[in-house]
């Protein structure tokens, strides 16, 4: 699960791709459900059966206790073998380390970009060297950037360094276009050519490339599929993209009673649901036999859980 616990941040880095929603306001998500109150966060967590955590933001650390609170929250839940990795672009002092302990397994660093010229000085490695000496996994996390080399001297003091394909959106687009970068293709939202910048740090096995498709597809799928499992009724089709499909019937004026009895009749009670003024009920019934049920039928593809419509077929 990505838990996105503030949309503060101390930073302004020209490539933030938070959106709009969420950069600069205090608004907690857990991954794309909004949360008011605290045990929603569970609630999201057992939804799509969370393996782990991610903490996001924003800063995370600019609202610590909150952190703590939210990991102590999962780890009593889940057990201590639930994961939780927190990203920060603050540089944890010893207190804030000693604080974290126990809540939070493994920490990835987010240098400025700025400062990866003197990585060695910088308060990043003091961290790292005091967030290994605590027990904690620690590595950097920064995007794919032009002179990625120079975290090659920081590697002794990691476990791993991420490197995420570098990533266009609504809000850094202007900055992209105004250093010359370009869509890599007009399907995902990677920058073109960014790769090449990792290159010579892949060669390293403590270096990890995570690439923006690998997000978008594998990633994103992954996660619709475990939450589908979890909430699909028994007439929901359950698609390999990890959306569900399900047909919509708005039955002529009158023949309301009818149209779920025919649905009893042939999937039985499990088979349907009676949603307000219209019938919820699988979608091959309706393309099937679109003559002997009257009303007017739609082939509705969405995310599990009342999520986002991504298609409606009317039949
Ligand atoms: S540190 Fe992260 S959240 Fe903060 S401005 Fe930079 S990219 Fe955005």
């Amino acid at each position: 699960m990505v838990l996105f616990v503030t949309g503060r941040c101390h930073r302004s880095c020209w490539y933030c791709p938070l959106s709009s929603n969420r950069r600069g306001k205090d608004v907690v998500f857990a991954n794309e459900r909004k949360i008011e109150y605290s045990s929603q966060i569970i609630d999201e967590a057992e939804t799509m059966s969370a393996l782990g955590t991610g903490i996001t933001g924003g800063e995370p650390l600019l609202c610590i206790d909150r952190v703590i609170e939210y990991c102590k929250m999962l780890k009593n839940r889940f057990g201590k073998n639930h994961q939780i990795h927190l990203y920060t672009a603050k540089a944890p002092t010893y207190e804030e380390l000693l604080a974290l302990k126990g809540c939070v397994d493994e920490i990835r660093l987010h240098p400025s970009h700025e400062c990866w010229e003197n990585i060695l000085e910088s308060d990043f490695i003091r961290s790292a060297q005091h967030a290994k000496a605590i027990g904690f996994d620690i590595g950097i996390e920064v995007p794919a950037l032009p002179g990625l080399e120079l975290l090659i001297p920081a590697l002794p003091y990691l476990d791993f360094l991420n490197i995420n394909e570098l990533e266009w959106g609504e809000t850094n687009a202007d900055e992209m276009r105004r250093r010359g970068f370009e869509l890599d293709d007009s399907f995902h939202n990677a920058v073109k050519g960014t790769r090449k910048w990792a290159e010579k740090l892949c060669l390293n096995e403590k270096v990890h490339w995570c690439s923006s498709s690998f997000k978008d597809s594998v990633q994103l799928r992954e996660r619709l599929k475990r939450i589908a499992k979890n909430t699909a009724r028994p007439f929901d089709e359950i698609t390999d993209d990890g959306t569900i499909v399900y047909g919509v019937l708005e039955p002529e004026a009158g023949t309301s009673e009818a149209c779920a009895e025919l649905c009893f009749k042939e999937l039985g009670k499990d088979g349907y649901s009676i949603c307000g003024d219209h019938i919820e009920t699988a979608w091959w019934l309706l393309a099937e036999a679109p003559d002997k049920i009257p009303g007017k039928k739609t082939v509705i593809e969405r995310y599990p859980n009342e999520g986002i419509i991504v298609e409606v077929t009317p039949l």
